[in-house]
């Protein structure tokens, strides 16, 4: 999905932040997300030295990947296996809609699977008259509501057990339960039918081993792993960072993975994929396909601070952490990949329509810390400010941005001179002090007043603040 306008990025961020509501309810998920993984890292003393291992291990995949995606290709056709280098979405649609065709495919069924949200590829097969049925309960709930995913691995992160049980009364039309397990199996029944009926499946990829050519999913609910082996013929699809080089590498991922999205061990399901049903097996999938999907990644690995942006296992951790995803949610940011690795993705993966959500960031560096594999989010987000700042014409800035920036150009301005900085800022501690209450101010003249109708402002100090002693300068 292409991402929205500049204009319209903050016309749905301000609509988001008014809706307390939805506010609620992302700082509840949020929060409870932080806590597990918190938990499980803290009761796991190895996590450095296994994030280490995985950074490593990312180092050296995406230094040499063109080796690694050849022997991934060989180790996989050697099993009977299909398959496809798509250089954009365009040509990952037509292949697997053809695939589709060819298995004479009225239904196919979907695991989770972002990628496949980045080439659209619900939209292409319905086109092509094929029914699209998502099987991960959140990225179901979102297909009833004909919704986006508003997070890359709790798809419903924005709802409400009680929003889902409005919803399947109204579409699925039965009774209303706002009972967690009741709703889950009624979802249950209705897709377990789904997975004999469908004549294909699709899912994403969380692992490419190149030494086995085996295919790693990783998920909570088993809908994954029936996808991949109930129908006749079965379609992964995967960005070309996938790949890792070795079998052993990969016990250093399952280490931190769950840990650090869900604060599990271990997820439910690891399945692990050779390939299609070989002769004298019972079951199994008849005919298998491995879509390898660039769409811009080779362009970030052409770039010596993008490059990194290729190490994310897709954890989500750095959106549970994002002071600005935690305010405006999934939705605002009108971008498949939203948060924190969305802004550092979206723009090689979208265009200039992306350019302008490397700046929706206060640059905390939580999303820094929480990393599992350490990518240093931060820096590559000035790097695309200054892209985006050198090639103006990707951003038309609204009026209020523009008037920040000119602000922020004279504040600048003042910085340079400390004197001046500090004697403005007494003076303007004193005159405002009147209007302050616990040391902040809840409203501000022109212009800005921008400021405090979202927050309060800290009130200038009007006297040198005594240097504490447990915080001392440069610490
Ligand atoms: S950037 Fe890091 S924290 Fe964010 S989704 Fe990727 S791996 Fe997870």
């Amino acid at each position: 999905m292409a991402p929205i306008s500049v204009q319209g990025f903050f016309k749905a961020s301000r609509a988001a932040v008014a809706d307390v509501e939805l506010r609620r309810k992302l700082e509840n998920a949020n929060t409870r997300q932080r806590d597990h993984a918190a938990r499980a890292i803290t009761e796991f003393p190895s996590y450095q030295r296994e994030k280490d291992a995985a950074r490593a291990v990312k180092e050296e995949a995406i230094g040499r990947l063109d080796q690694l995606l050849l022997e991934l290709r060989r180790k996989l056709q050697a099993r009977g296996v299909k398959v496809f280098f798509a250089a954009d979405a365009a040509e990952a649609r037509d292949y697997i809609v053809k695939v589709a065709r060819h298995a004479g495919a009225k239904l196919v069924v979907k695991g989770k699977s972002m990628t496949t949200e980045e080439i659209e590829l619900n939209e292409a097969l319905e086109h092509a008259n094929i029914e699209v049925l998502e099987t991960d309960l959140g990225e179901y709930i979102v297909q009833l509501r004909g919704e986006k995913p508003s997070h890359i691995i709790t798809p419903a992160i924005h709802l409400s057990k009680e929003d889902i049980g409005e919803l399947f009364q109204n579409k699925l039309q039965v009774p209303y339960t706002s009972e967690p397990a009741a709703l889950t199996a009624i979802a249950r029944e209705r897709l377990r039918a789904s997975f004999l009926r469908a004549e294909m499946g699709v899912t994403g990829v969380n692992f490419a081993i190149a030494e086995t050519g085996t295919l790693v999913l990783v998920e909570n609910e088993g809908n994954g792993r029936m996808t991949a082996t109930m129908p006749e013929t079965f379609v992964a699809v995967m960005g070309l960072e996938k790949v890792i080089p070795r079998l052993d590498d990969l016990s250093h991922f399952l280490e931190i993975l769950a840990r650090t999205a869900t604060g599990q061990k271990l997820t439910t399901y690891t399945s692990f994929i050779n390939g299609p049903r070989r002769p004298g097996e019972l079951d199994g999938t008849r005919e298998m396909h491995v879509v390898i999907l660039d769409n811009g990644r080779s362009r970030m690995l052409a770039d010596p601070v993008l490059r990194e942006t290729l190490y994310c296992l897709r954890c989500g951790a750095c959106l549970n952490v994002c002071p600005v995803y935690d305010r405006i949610g999934g939705h605002a940011y009108g971008s498949t990949y939203p948060g924190p690795i969305g802004s550092i993705l979206s723009p090689e993966l979208f265009g200039k329509s992306a350019s302008h959500l490397p700046f929706a960031s206060t640059l905390c560096g939580a999303c820094k810390e929480v990393c599992p594999v350490k990518i240093d989010i931060p820096r590559i987000l000035l790097h695309l400010r200054a892209k985006a700042s050198a090639d103006s014409e990707g951003i038309r800035w609204p009026w209020a941005a523009e008037r920040a920036r000119k602000g922020a150009r004279r504040f600048a301005r003042v910085a340079r001179h400390p004197w001046a900085a500090r004697m403005l800022g007494r003076m303007a501690g004193l005159i405002l002090r009147p209007f302050a209450h616990d040391g902040y101010l809840r409203r501000m003249p022109p212009p800005f007043n921008a400021w405090t109708k979202g927050r309060d402002f800290p009130l200038p100090h009007s006297k040198p603040k005594a240097t504490d002693a447990r915080h001392p300068p440069g610490t």
